[in-house]
């Protein structure tokens, strides 16, 4: 079996294999690889939702979980079901995820359609009022070309009330202008700010997302090419959550990820401290001016906080633990190898027990299967 196969597989054997009766570990499904792939597929769907009308993350989530579960265990003819079921699903969900784009995209739109209208209205009561004044000053050469002393004076006093009259009137639109294109200006930096937040934050958590940890360590990595301060990057994944969400439901699994986050906040709350939430319950912490030693402490404390940590739930205890993988980072090492490195570093802590951090090789050394 291929190793993201494997991976996959090893994903649903923590929870979906064997009823809790049944010692000892689940067989592994017989995973073809078109299966595998749409598992792989609803995966990766799992990981990057986000809120929209209709389709609470939450629900998706639930109903994503169902269906991989299902295809998972069923046999032929309930996978043709359960096909059925998910190519509906994924029809009207997608087509909700782009009606939502679309209307985001329509607010903003008519925002600058207003916008424009609204010039556009402006130049024309300019045009009305400069072919008036082409008018009055018109009436003024002809009365400076008709050699009479009254009329010019006439004239003269009719252009300069009108001009005053056409300034006045100038002033005062251009005020209400200015005002009605500030309060347009404010309402568009008020959203563009908040779908700028939205797009850079985890919308259930709080903590910033991948898009927005990706910006990240693109800007720490070249303030650290200048100052060469040490670095280091921890990525963490909370332990066995698919039971947590199993056992006592999404809502509860919600709650622990919220509290997790919290804790660590608490954990790694330097300013320049930065955490993200990569995808499902995992993370990621960037801790600048650290290196490796000072961020195990750190790492070693927020393990502690958690383990200490228990939720009552139904009279249940909920605890839950977490694992790490730490790296430094290396001279001119580029962001992908850096995450491969805690990447790598973090498999090892699952593979040998997990509710443990591991120290990431350094770049080049390969770790012993
Ligand atoms: P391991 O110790 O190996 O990390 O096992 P695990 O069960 O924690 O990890 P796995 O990656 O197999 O399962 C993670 C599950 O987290 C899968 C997904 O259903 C669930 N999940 C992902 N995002 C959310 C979420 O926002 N809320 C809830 N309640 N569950 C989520
Ligand atoms: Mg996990
Ligand atoms: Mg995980």
């Amino acid at each position: 079996m291929k190793q993201w196969m494997k991976k996959l597989v090893e994903q649903f054997d923590m929870d979906w294999g064997t009823p809790s009766s049944e010692k000892g570990p689940s067989p592994t499904p017989s995973l073809t690889e078109d299966r595998a792939t749409l598992l792989y597929i609803l995966d990766v769907y799992n990981k990057h939702l986000f809120e929209i009308q209709n389709h609470s993350v939450r629900k998706v989530r639930a109903k994503l979980d169902t269906f991989a579960k299902e295809l998972v265990q069923a046999d032929s003819e309930a996978t043709e079901k359960t096909l059925f079921r998910l190519r509906q699903f994924i029809s009207s969900y997608r087509i909700d995820e782009y009606t939502y784009v679309q209307n985001t995209f329509d607010d903003f739109k008519r925002i600058i359609w207003d916008f424009a209208d609204h010039l556009s209205e402006e130049a024309q009561v300019e045009d009305a009022s400069q072919a008036d004044i082409n008018q009055s000053l018109e009436g003024l050469r002809e009365a400076v070309e008709s050699n009479s002393i009254e009329e010019l004076r006439a004239r003269s006093r009719e252009f300069i009330n009108f001009y005053l009259k056409h300034q006045n009137s100038t002033n005062e639109r251009r005020s209400k202008r200015m005002e009605s294109i500030k309060k347009n200006l404010t309402t568009v930096k008020k959203q563009l700010m908040e779908a700028n937040q939205t797009m850079r934050r985890d919308h259930m958590t709080g903590a910033h997302n991948r898009r927005s940890y990706d910006e990240q360590v693109r800007r720490y990595l070249q303030l650290h090419d200048i100052d060469k301060d040490p670095m280091t990057l921890i990525l963490l994944d909370i332990d066995f959550f698919k039971k947590i969400n199993d056992a006592y439901g999404h809502d509860i699994g919600d709650f622990v990820l919220k509290e997790c986050v919290r804790l660590l906040q608490e954990s790694f709350s330097r300013e320049e401290d930065f955490l993200a939430r990569l995808g499902g319950e995992e993370f990621a912490v960037i801790l600048p001016g650290c290196n490796a030693e000072a961020a195990t402490k750190m790492a070693d404390e927020a393990m502690a906080r958690i383990r200490k940590e228990v939720f009552v739930h139904d009279k249940l205890e909920i605890r839950f633990t977490i694992s790490m993988g730490i790296a430094e980072i290396t001279q001119g090492e580029n962001a992908d190898s850096w995450y491969k490195r805690a990447d790598e570093a973090l498999y090892e802590s699952k593979q040998t027990g997990r509710n443990k951090y591991t120290l990431a090789k350094a770049p080049g050394i390969k770790r012993v299967a």
